[in-house]
């Protein structure tokens, strides 16, 4: 069994449909694949007509954007009730707080000498929750930087760079108890990524563990060994789930579909503790 918990589709800043998501899927081999747009459950539908006739187990889920104490996180929710009103509520508040921030970055890089327009933002994010990989995409259409990941520096959309603009994001422990409160399974996303900006304490991670956090997505491209050492480590002190996956974005980042992967095992206790839909088999 091969199992990717974390990708992402056009809904938010990958660049894979979904349904050309759930065929890289088939074609990499995968299992089980989750697709866990920003703040959105825009993909849904379609990855779920895709899968039919397939091998393939689509997981519905989602990463919500969070901060606390200064510090901007990631909350994978998988499993959740999509039409839960509270949860829905909650998303809807960030990715409508997307656009007031997208065009305050993109007005930030125009002071900053970087000729994009907020037309040409809109143009590459189409329908899917705009970010800051889609302003990183017109700097690099625009010929500022070579590569996304070069846009992700202090001097540009780094977090605390010189044209990041911060977005409404959710308390965690709050956004713990909505993923909860509506049937869903709550990981923590690349929760040791020290290259995106600050990462939160261990007290932080057991806080959250008390709230209802299932599990810590240990295996990621962003953490090195010694860090999914430790990471390993803190899940089974604090009774938290060990998962794995790619964060794949399509073209966006280099990472391929099932590079890292979650334990069947992980999987099955994950399944066991979500209320809110099931996955959806091919
Ligand atoms: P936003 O959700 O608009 O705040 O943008 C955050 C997104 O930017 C993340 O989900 C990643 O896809 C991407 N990102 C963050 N840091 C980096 C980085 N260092 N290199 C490439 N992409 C990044
Ligand atoms: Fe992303
Ligand atoms: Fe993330
Ligand atoms: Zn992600």
């Amino acid at each position: 069994m091969r199992i990717d918990l974390h990708a992402h589709s056009n809904a938010s800043d990958g660049t894979d449909s979904p349904a050309e998501l759930v065929a890289n899927a088939v074609a990499a081999g995968l299992d089980v694949v989750a697709l866990t747009d920003h703040d959105t459950v825009a993909g849904h539908a379609e990855a779920a007509e895709a899968v039919r006739g397939t091998r393939l187990t689509l997981v519905p889920g989602a990463e919500l954007s969070c901060r606390v104490g200064g510090v901007s996180l990631h909350l994978l929710a998988y499993l959740f009730d999509p039409a839960e009103p509270a949860f829905a509520a909650e998303r809807e508040l960030v990715r409508t707080d997307r656009f007031r921030r997208g065009r305050a970055v993109v007005e930030r890089c125009r002071e900053l000498g970087a000729p994009i327009s907020w037309e040409q933002v809109e143009r590459i994010a189409g329908t899917g929750s705009v970010g800051r990989p889609h302003i990183a995409s017109a700097l690099v259409e625009a010929g500022v930087v070579a590569t996304v990941s070069d846009a992700f520096t202090h001097d540009w959309l780094a977090n605390g760079g010189r044209a990041d603009v911060p977005k409404h994001e959710t308390d965690p422990a709050t956004a713990v108890r909505l993923v909860r409160a509506a049937g869903g399974v709550p990981v923590f996303a690349h929760p040791g990524a020290v290259k995106r900006g600050r990462t939160v304490s261990d007290q932080v991670i057991a806080d959250l563990a008390a709230a209802g956090l299932g599990g810590l997505e240990v295996d990621h491209l962003d953490h090195d060994e010694e860090t999914r050492a430790r990471l390993r480590g803190l899940a089974a002190d604090l009774g938290l789930l060990a998962t794995g996956s790619s964060d794949y974005h399509g073209h966006r980042k280099t990472v391929r579909l099932g590079e890292y992967t979650t334990d069947p095992a992980v999987y099955e206790a994950l399944l066991a503790q979500a209320t809110g839909v099931q996955p959806i088999a091919g």
